[in-house]
């Protein structure tokens, strides 16, 4: 195994800038997930570290030795590509057993058929090795095409949204068998994706990539709640984190967040930042509750009046938009606390202060910290 790194990585196509001054590092059997929207420059990204796509600016390392100049097979990494190219004349196992054969690894067969064998009962695929792989369906294909990656030792995985024609529990089971896998053997591993739950759980660390630019690397941990910038609190969480326009007012000496039409009104004690300045706040759905009777709010919560906008019950929660003033929230709550509810329902919204974040929209989006 290997550690990768990539060093003030520009590159452009044309006008377009798919990569933008991205520096990142997957230390050597480190699990690592570069998480962006379509278009951030993942692919990109990754072809830039294997070799198929020369850098307009910057260095790719492994091991510390510069490989930016280096052909692709003799980077010794195994990338999968989101459009996998399996050969369509072949069945399952020889399309597996093809990156085993060259004449530089020629693995002894007995060897060869072994650990297709654990790569594909890893993949719930062992039982299709006879197929044609024009008999497969399209997740079984990513699969077979993900198996043929992983089938090869390398100093390094690439892996292209490798899951993202599975349907959700396929998804979620094949995310528990890459842990397991990468977690046994170590294995150095640069995987991307769209889908944040894949990087919460599968990756050591995160780097969140949005239009060609890195915006913040960190732990699961770190992005989640610490994150960077507003585009980084926006790539974590379903419904989305709730960003509330406002400015910071001085109120009785302590700094407090004001919605735009006054609506909202949150003291921040601590808040590094001077009054005046334009602000977003930022608050998780699943931060957010309803009161149920007068006289019950805990002394570590605040609250406000809001409004029912709409109530969607989702089996044991329940999602409902309130409206404070102008501004519309989303709160994930228990379904019990919704139940009785119906639109336009006067309500007391509540929440902690100490999970509410707050943002400059004119410095970026960045998070100011307490
Ligand atoms: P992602 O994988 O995150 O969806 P890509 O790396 O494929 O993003 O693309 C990043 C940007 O670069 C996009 O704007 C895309 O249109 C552009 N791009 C990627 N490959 C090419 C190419 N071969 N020629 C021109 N533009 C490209
Ligand atoms: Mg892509």
């Amino acid at each position: 195994m290997a550690a990768l790194e990539l060093a003030g990585i520009r590159k452009t196509y044309g006008r377009t800038v798919a990569l933008d001054e991205a520096t990142f590092d997957v230390r050597d059997g480190e699990f690592f997930c570069l998480l962006g929207p379509s278009g951030a420059g993942k692919t990109t990204t990754l072809k830039v570290a294997a070799g198929l796509a020369e850098p307009s600016v910057g260095v790719v390392r492994l091991d510390g030795v510069d490989v930016t100049d280096v052909e692709p097979t003799r980077r010794d990494l195994a990338m999968c590509f989101e459009s996998y190219a399996l050969y369509p004349q072949h069945n399952v196992f020889d399309n597996l057993a093809f990156p085993l054969r060259s004449p530089r690894r020629r693995m002894p067969a007995e060897r060869t058929r072994q650990r297709i064998l654990d790569i594909t009962t890893l993949l719930g695929i062992d039982h299709l090795l006879d197929r044609p792989v024009t008999q497969l369906s399209n997740g079984q294909r990513q699969r077979v095409a993900l198996g043929r990656v992983l089938v090869r030792p390398a100093s390094a995985y690439l892996l292209d949204e490798p899951l993202s024609h599975l349907d959700a529990r396929l998804r979620a089971s094949m995310r528990a068998e890459l842990k397991a896998i990468s977690g046994e053997d170590g294995t150095t591993t640069l995987y991307v994706t769209h889908d944040y739950v894949e990087a919460l759980s599968l990756a050591d660390r995160i780097g969140v990539l949005d239009a060609g630019r890195i915006r913040q690397i960190g732990t699961p941990r770190e992005v989640w709640s610490e994150p960077a910038d507003t585009v980084v609190a926006r790539s974590f969480g379903k419904p989305a984190i709730n960003l509330v326009d406002g400015a910071i007012a001085a109120a009785g000496g302590v700094l407090t967040f004001v919605s735009t039409d006054g609506a909202l009104r949150l003291p921040v004690p601590g808040l590094r930042t001077s009054p005046g300045v334009r602000a977003q706040l930022g608050i998780r759905p699943r931060d957010l509750g309803l009161l149920r009777g007068a006289g019950d709010l805990p002394s570590s919560l605040v609250c406000f009046d809001a409004a029912i906008y709409v109530l969607e019950h989702l089996g044991r929660q329940t999602e409902v938009t309130v409206r404070v003033g102008a501004a519309l929230l989303s709160l994930v709550v228990p379904r019990e606390v919704a139940d009785g509810h119906v639109l336009d329902d006067k309500v007391v919204v509540t929440f902690d202060p100490a999970a509410a974040h707050v943002f400059l929209p004119d410095d970026g989006g960045r998070r100011v910290v307490r």
